[in-house]
């Protein structure tokens, strides 16, 4: 079930929030330790004006009081807040108590007339237990739905969350990972068995890593795949921010496929090769940091991952890894379309920047004959990338290094380089995100392709210049979107 956590000061706001909600969540939590103290009141009657809403119907709703101790905002005394739960719950389907409260008899006590289900939990903001699975048993062997909410520091930790809710299918249980490394639980938590995924609108994130009831709905496709999805990833360290779990579910969903794409925050790619046997993961797209660290760990790779040391899609097949860059063709294919228009046959082109996504556009360069200038900041990153492609696959290129400070100058000190600008421009350093900057010391005659790998904004200043001057220009949503779809082809094939 997704389960909306009711976080507004008033019911009233609450209840806005719900009917907004409704089509996507299929149960709600109040959290009444957020209220005003003075809705507390009517915090029984909260739940009685849900159920004689016709456009809420018969929704399933959790009472919850949270102690600040927990990580919640409860400020008043313990003994207000039993009395509160005590009083309200008979008319909630589910009542949140405490895992202290058990050993006491405080929530056989609260829970005396309750006709609905206890929530056993546990909260751990500052990691996990030392024995998920143990603690989750011991939570759910007197019938209560156990618990446990844990802040996993990394892979290894979500990994032991993952089998701690996958071992124990003789309870009914919640596993939630909380913040980014947490985030997988939330979305697949179908595929771990868990019985609720808790979520909040945009405005107001009730834990860390929550997500909206639109995006796990409809982004994640949580109530169309099925408990035996097959699961796709985006690995990397920053991750949250990227736009592959769009793509790649939106191709999902055309297709009705039985799979979803979540982004994990990976830490060390040896957790992440244990956590994708443990799901299973049947393939995902690498990003910053792991594109090397992943190969050790491939039984096969492509060419472009020989020649660059770098992998950007991995899949399984039968028990094997096998890994691709699909950052290469993604590259390429959206030049060559255009270069057909181009008749003098100019086989010059100028990259500026030295980084990650350079080395695939020097190498694609280099592949198809192209004479290259490597032009960066700092010019020895410009020099290692041009030595290292030279003793490789491409070792027959034309390739040089410059500082980017010296251009244009330095391009006429270089044989056959003297005259007029050359065929192809390619920006592939990170000036001109967010709109800002043009990194490009070049005028242009109107006879370039200038592409700029920037792909947020699509219209960087360098773009909007060089079309301006009548060149050919290419935004980085294509070469995006064309190494998304090799990628793609790939994961949609590897659906079981
Ligand atoms: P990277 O490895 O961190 O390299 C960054 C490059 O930008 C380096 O050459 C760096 O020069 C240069 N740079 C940074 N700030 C600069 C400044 N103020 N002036 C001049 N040069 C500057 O990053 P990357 O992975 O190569 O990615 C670079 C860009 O390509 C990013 O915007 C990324 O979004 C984009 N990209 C797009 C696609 C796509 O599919 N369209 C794919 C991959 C990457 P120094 O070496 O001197 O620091």
């Amino acid at each position: 079930m997704i389960c909306l956590s009711l976080t507004r000061p008033t019911l009233d706001q609450d209840l806005t929030d719900l009917v907004a909600e409704r089509p996507y969540i299929d149960a709600a939590e109040l959290r009444a330790d957020l209220l005003d103290p003075c809705e507390l009141t009517s915090v029984a009657g909260f739940a009685r004006r849900v159920r004689s809403n016709a456009a809420l119907g018969q929704l399933p709703l959790i009472l919850t009081v949270r102690r600040a101790a927990d990580g919640g905002g409860w400020d008043g005394t313990e003994r207000d807040r039993r009395v509160l739960l005590a009083d309200a719950v008979r008319d909630y389907t589910f009542v949140d108590l405490e895992d202290d409260l058990f050993a006491d008899g405080s929530a056989a006590s609260i829970a005396a007339d309750f006709s609905g289900r206890v929530i056993r939990s546990q909260h751990y903001f500052d990691g996990i237990p030392a024995d998920p699975t143990a603690e989750l048993r011991r939570m759910g062997r007197d019938g209560a739905i156990a618990k446990l909410a844990a802040m996993p520091r990394s892979v290894a930790d979500l990994l032991a969350l993952v089998r701690a809710a996958r071992s124990t299918t003789e309870i009914d249980r919640i596993v939630v990972g909380m913040g980014e490394h947490g985030f997988p639980t939330r979305v697949l938590a179908r595929q771990l068995g868990t019985y609720v995924s808790f979520v909040s609108t945009g405005d107001r994130q009730a834990a860390p890593g929550h997500c909206t009831p639109r995006d796990l709905a409809e982004l994640y496709r949580y109530h169309e795949v099925s408990r035996d999805a097959a699961v796709f990833a985006v690995i990397g360290n920053p991750v949250m921010h990227s736009q592959s779990p769009h793509y790649h579910n939106r191709v999902f969903a055309q297709r009705k496929l039985n799979a979803v794409y979540v982004p994990i925050h990976v830490d060390h790619v040896d957790a992440l090769f244990e956590l994708a046997d443990e799901l299973p993961i049947s393939g995902f797209s690498v990003t910053i940091p792991h594109k090397q660290a992943v190969i050790a760990h491939l039984c096969q790779v492509d060419p472009a991952v020989r020649a660059l040391g770098a992998c950007n899609t991995v899949v399984r097949e039968g028990n094997r890894w096998v890994g691709s860059n699909t950052d290469v063709e993604g590259f390429w294919r959206p030049l060559a379309a255009r270069l057909g228009r181009r008749a003098d046959g100019d086989q010059r082109a100028l990259v500026i920047g030295a980084g990650g996504a350079a080395r695939a556009v020097v190498y694609a360069l280099a592949r198809e004959g192209f004479s290259v200038v490597v032009a960066n900041r700092t010019v020895s990153r410009a020099q290692a990338l041009v030595d290292d492609l030279s003793s490789g696959e491409v070792a027959h290129a034309d390739l040089h290094a410059v500082a980017l400070a010296d251009l244009p100058t330095a391009l006429g000190g270089i044989p056959g380089w003297g005259a007029g600008s050359p065929a192809v421009i390619v920006q592939s350093t990170s000036v001109g995100m967010h709109g800002n900057g043009d990194p490009v010391p070049l005028d242009f005659d109107g006879s370039e392709i200038v592409y700029d790998l920037v792909y947020t904004p699509p219209e960087t200043p360098l773009i909007k210049r060089a079309r301006a001057a009548g060149c050919i220009t290419i935004s980085g949503v294509e070469m995006f979107e064309t190494q998304a779809q090799l990628q793609s082809e790939r994961y949609c094939a590897a659906v079981p």
